[in-house]
């Protein structure tokens, strides 16, 4: 089945990037909110990126009308029928999400494609919360949505070849090299990122280097853009805590044990830019 019309439930930091992912590459776009107002902050959000990709000579401003021309936006769910694959991208939140994909599934028709753009739950869970258990699935985007070429397609225990076969077609239309994931806690990415800050709090919590030669050493070894510690404050310390949490619970590793360092920042508050300070101030 062509996917010519994508429905995005979530208008907020991923769902409006995956709008604008989807209209700039000819998809047609219903996204979905629960309010007016939250609806109307995507969409601004979605032209507001635009007018910058226009001013690096990106895009024209007719390719901007056009664009925005294909986003349609409701707070009824009712609109989301003309959609041949719908992705769930509202607060990571298992019963919000749970509810919402048993709504759809009243709603829509049995051929279509659900897809959650989860960052931790289990896409089996999820799945097994559908009656469409095969055609569900994860797309994993990263943000900034319309920059980052990666979208991890995860596969639920029961998600059939032609789901994963019809979105990873669906990521390559909208400019992204898909990469194809079993479920398992973390994905890919973030299972091997979230650890590694994790280390880099070890290492700076014996004392072996400070945080701006942990940082260097990463970025200037390995060639990554930003440091462990100076990435862990955008993510947001508590976040990455959490994600520490989960992994320990769910493989019974010891190796997957939040550094103690971590959980002393989060507990004093010094949660990253978000709080003004975390391994440093801002
Ligand atoms: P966000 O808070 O920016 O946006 C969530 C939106 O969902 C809000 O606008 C909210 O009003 C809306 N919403 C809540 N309940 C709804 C409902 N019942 N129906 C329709 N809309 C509803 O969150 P976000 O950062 O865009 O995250 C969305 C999802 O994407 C989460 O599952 C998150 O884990 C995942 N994710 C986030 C990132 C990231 O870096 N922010 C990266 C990858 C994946």
């Amino acid at each position: 089945m062509a996917i010519q019309t994508v429905g995005i439930i979530g208008a907020g930091t991923m769902g409006n990037g995956i709008a604008q992912a989807c209209a700039v590459s000819g998809i047609d776009v219903v996204m979905v909110d629960i309010s007016e107002a939250a609806v109307q902050k995507g969409l601004a959000t979605v032209a507001g990126s635009l007018d910058r990709l226009i001013k690096k000579e990106k895009i024209s401003e007719a390719d901007k009308n056009a664009a925005l021309a294909r986003i349609k936006t409701s707070t009824s769910y009712d609109d989301l029928k003309s959609a041949q694959l719908v992705i769930e991208a509202a607060t990571e939140n298992y019963e919000l999400k749970v509810k919402i994909l048993k709504q759809l599934d009243t709603l829509l028709a049995q051929n279509v494609i659900v897809a959650t753009n989860t960052s931790s739950i289990s896409i089996t869970q999820l799945a097994a919360a559908t009656q469409r258990a095969d055609k569900f699935i994860g797309m994993h985007f990263f943000n900034p949505v319309p920059m980052m070429a990666l979208v991890e397609i995860i596969r639920g225990l029961q998600t059939s070849d032609a789901t994963h076969d019809a979105v990873k077609a669906l990521s390559e239309k909208l400019g992204k090299s898909p990469i194809t994931v079993k479920n398992a806690p973390g994905f890919v990415v973030n299972r091997i990122l979230v650890p590694m800050i994790n280390e880099a709090f070890q290492v700076l919590s014996e004392g072996t280097a400070s945080a701006e030669d942990i940082d260097a050493g990463m970025k200037l070894g390995c060639n990554q853009p930003i440091g462990p510690l100076a990435l862990a404050d955008m993510i947001g310390l508590d976040v990455c805590l959490a994600v520490m949490e989960v992994y320990l619970k769910e493989f019974g590793d010891s190796k997957y044990r939040p550094c103690f360092l971590l959980r002393e920042m989060v507990a004093a508050g010094r949660l990253g830019r978000k709080t003004g300070q975390g391994v440093y101030t801002y």
